[in-house]
């Protein structure tokens, strides 16, 4: 007798499946849907594998079976079970990230009184109990979180369970009502031909006894029954009334003659239906995307059985690269299968989705979070359905039920926007695409022009495939005539603040920055103003050196605590008290903070006055909608300055740029994230892409104080090989990714002392667990308060393991509510 393994939607985190038994003629495969009886619930589950023999010796049957084809391939159910193990999560919450949307039912429990109004007078009864009973007294059933709600009583569990104990209130358990369905849209359908039923409708009128009436109704009738000849037979309701002007009458006449039926017929909710897209034929590539290419086609063409490799695409920004996965996604639709491209949500646009679309047109389906729950269902049962040859989308597109995959592609790779933070599955949407393809054999290509030091890393070993576009392509003509040639990369210039400060400029352009923009604006040019604002007043800086205090056990600047005037790392506590002097050159100005965007727009007004401006930040794009309104504008040159923070840097792809400036490269720089060099080379990098893209080409210049930091030096060279090998040689010496793993967990409580003392608590124990269980490398750091130390009210402390795999210590182990898991988080701020 088979057995079924279930992941059970249930309250309780778990991470194993359950084991059920199949009733007599019951059937199920691996992916299907279905009830199981959980405690004396039923609850949804998720078949994750059937066996003949079962994992727990007593077993109930399954109940029910949901009918139709399984929700998830084997292959997914694989890797539901991959993100569970890895990132430590409840296995049924990784199965809901691939199932239809929309598809998890709330669990209820109805009650129902037993007793009536009268009865209930009679009865001893404390008063809570009585509360509960009156409150259902002459009602059939009652939800109990609505009564929950209603009585404001917390506690309604414990009464309902002395009621039921005493035969007063009775319990049952059902499902809440799906979040969506099917959108099902009215229409009408010509059953006759033309001619006979033209025929049929005068005739009748003819001898009917009321004869203006019908006869003004005779008109529309007619009208209808062309439309349904012509655009028909099937149209929808409201179209052909409000077309024809058929009254419900006319329309019940023809149906009872038979001449015309109604249909109800499921309408896809296309989130694409308004993009106009015209279809476009692919440019000839140029020899070094030619090169790219053959080799990922090769990979597409291989024999079964042989592994897919992996390819990381580094090309700079605007060397072609989409121009490559393009191609590569035309192959693979040529050879029969089907593709997932995931871009970062910032870059989900239409103009993004269009260039997708004009090459596979009506092929293409997006899954992102800004669609209607409507539309997403929709989409998600027209991919599983294969109606889609690529499935465009941001981080949970990966997850989309894409049939015959074929290829996989991440565009910009490195994003840290692939990693899921809140909440659990807390999942990289890269390493679930590696997963995939591995278990798809699907072609993964990863691309970017900064790639992650991780991935470069495993391209280095061997493990991924590397691929170079070193040049940037220029582009010119139309159509067939497409020619590209190479452009240079824009000029970068350095500037040391020092300097600036010791020679007398205390604003914020330098005299270069200043000049420049100026020389900019007087061509006619638009210029960006690039400010990194994230955490801009933690840090200490001394102006006259450019020295930031650091902890030199975790290698991350120290964060400034002005209530207590104090320094403190946010990894592993340490701190001091703030210097009055700069410890490096004994200057007094060492209490320099960063600055931030209003303040630029504001002196950037003051030096340039008649310049158009526009900010951009998160302030001002908190509405939907406002960064396609913010884009439109600079691109029609409705403002000459952009200012901007890490936005601006993403994507942009604006000719008349030909300046950015980077008003300080040093707040990126100086986060408490063993991070921080790596980010700021890519965001630096990202953000001199968008200088000198139009024929007149662009230069670029980064305001700092020290103007050595090897972020900074790199990103001025273009040069990633270089920044590559000094940040790999920093990271292998403390053990950090991807020398080490690493594994943040964050207790977070509205009492900050209690969130102290938990944390402390839970340090202890994994120490001691450590050494009981003898995992020699995992250093356990903290706990430490967060970069963050409050957020929505609570404070949050948080511990940081690093070393080996981080699993090893914390599977067995059960968290007390509160903490939170990130296992190989991507941000320690
Ligand atoms: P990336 O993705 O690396 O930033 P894109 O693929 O967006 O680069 O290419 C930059 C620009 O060059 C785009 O406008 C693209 O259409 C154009 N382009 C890329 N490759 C070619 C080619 N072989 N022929 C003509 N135009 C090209
Ligand atoms: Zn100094
Ligand atoms: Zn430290």
């Amino acid at each position: 007798m088979p057995f079924a393994e279930v992941a059970v939607n249930s309250a309780a985190p778990h991470r194993q499946t359950f084991t059920y038994s199949l009733p007599n003629g019951l059937s199920v495969a691996v992916g299907q849907a279905v009830y199981v009886p959980f405690g004396s619930r039923t609850l949804q589950g998720v078949v994750m594998e059937v066996t003949e023999e079962p994992r727990f010796p007593e077993t109930r049957d399954i109940i029910a079976v949901v009918e139709g084809p399984p929700l998830l391939s084997p292959e997914r159910a694989a890797l539901a079970r991959w993100i569970s193990e890895h990132y430590l999560a409840p296995l049924f919450d990784c199965v809901a990230l691939m199932l239809p949307p929309g598809f998890r039912r709330k669990p209820l429990t109805l009650l129902r009184p037993l007793a009536s109004g009268e009865e209930i007078a009679g009865l001893e009864l404390t008063p809570r109990q009585r509360q509960v009973l009156e409150a259902l007294a002459g009602r059939r059933e009652v939800e109990a979180d609505e009564l929950r709600q209603e009585l404001g009583l917390r506690t309604l569990g414990a009464v309902v369970d002395q009621l039921a104990g005493r035969g007063l209130v009775e319990r049952s358990y059902e499902l809440g009502p799906p979040k969506v369905r099917a959108k099902v849209v009215p229409h009408v359908r010509l059953l006759a031909a033309l001619d006979a039923a033209r025929a049929e409708v005068a005739g009748d009128l003819l001898d009917s006894a009321s004869g203006a009436r019908v006869r003004a109704r005779r008109e529309p009738m007619l009208a209808a029954l062309n439309a349904l000849a012509e655009e028909g037979p099937l149209l929808p309701l409201t179209k052909l009334r409000a077309q024809t002007g058929i009254s419900v009458a006319g329309l019940r006449a023809l149906v009872e003659r038979g001449l015309v039926a109604l249909e109800d017929v499921e309408v896809e909710r296309d989130p694409l239906a308004d993009l106009e897209v015209s279809p476009r034929d692919a440019p000839l590539l140029t020899a070094t995307q030619e090169a790219a290419y053959g080799e990922i086609a090769v990979a597409l063409e291989r024999r079964n059985g042989e592994a897919a490799p992996v390819f990381l695409l580094h090309g700079v920004t605007g060397s072609g690269k989409t121009e490559v996965y393009l191609r590569a996604l035309e192959r693979t639709v040529a050879l029969g299968r089907r593709a997932i491209v995931l871009v970062p949500e910032i870059s989900l646009t239409p103009q993004t989705v269009r260039r997708f679309a004009e090459r596979f047109t009506g092929q293409v389906a997006v899954a992102h979070s800004g669609l209607s729950l409507g539309q997403q269902f929709d989409q998600w049962r027209g991919i599983r359905d294969g109606h889609y040859a690529v499935v465009v989308g941001a981080r949970s597109a990966i997850f989309a039920p894409q049939p015959d995959l074929g290829l996989i592609v991440v565009d910009e790779e490195h994003e840290w926007t692939y990693k899921q933070e809140e909440p659990a599955p807390r999942y990289h949407a890269r390493a679930a695409a590696e997963k995939l393809a591995e278990l798809t054999g699907a072609v993964l290509v990863l691309g970017s022009a900064t790639p992650d030091l991780e991935s470069y890393h495993r391209a280095r070993a061997g493990r991924y495939r590397l691929l170079a576009l070193p040049e940037r392509v220029q582009p010119s003509g139309e159509g067939a005539a497409r020619v590209c040639t190479v452009r240079p990369l824009p000029e970068v210039e350095v500037v040391d603040l020092r300097r600036e400060l010791k020679e007398g400029n205390r604003g914020i352009f330098s005299r270069s920055l200043g000049r420049a923009v100026a020389e900019a604006l007087a061509a006619g040019e638009q210029v960006i103003l690039f400010l990194n604002r994230r955490g801009a007043a933690s840090f200490v800086q001394c102006r006259d050196c450019g020295h930031v205090p650091v902890c030199s056990a975790c290698a991350v600047s120290l964060t400034y605590h002005a209530a207590e005037e104090r320094l403190v790392c946010h990894h592993c506590h340490r701190g001091r008290r703030l210097p009055e002097r700069c410890p490096q050159c004994q200057s007094a100005r060492i209490r320099f903070l960063g600055i931030g965007t209003q303040k630029v727009e504001e002196e950037a007004g003051r030096a340039f006055p008649g310049a158009r401006l526009l900010r951009w930040d998160r302030d001002v794009t908190r509405q939907r909608g406002s960064h396609e309104r913010i884009l439109t504008r600079f691109l029609a040159h409705e403002a000459d300055i952009l200012i901007g923070t890490q936005m601006v840097a993403k994507g942009l792809d604006i000719p008349a740029v030909t300046l950015v400036g980077v008003i300080s490269a040093d707040v990126g720089l100086n986060l408490p994230d063993f991070r921080s060099g790596e980010r700021s080379f890519q965001l630096l990098e990202q953000v001199a892409g968008r200088a000198g893209r139009g024929p007149r080409g662009g230069r670029v210049i980064i305001q700092t104080y020290p103007p050595n930091h090897y972020a900074v030096e790199a990103a001025a060279r273009h040069d990633y090989a270089g920044f590559y090998e000094h940040e790999a040689s920093l990271r292998r010496r403390l053990g950090y990714p991807p020398f080490g793993r690493l594994a943040r967990l964050i207790f977070a409580h509205t009492n900050p002392l209690y969130a102290q003392e938990q944390a402390l608590r839970l340090a202890k124990t994994l120490r001691r667990e450590k050494d009981v269980q003898g995992i020699p490398h995992l250093d356990i750091l903290g706990p430490a308060p967060s970069f963050v130390p409050k957020m929505r009210g609570r404070h949050r402390w948080q511990i940081l393991l690093r070393g080996g795999d981080p699993g090893e210590l914390l599977r067995e182990l059960s968290f007390p509510q509160g903490w939170t898991v990130d296992v190989d988080p991507v941000s320690l701020l």
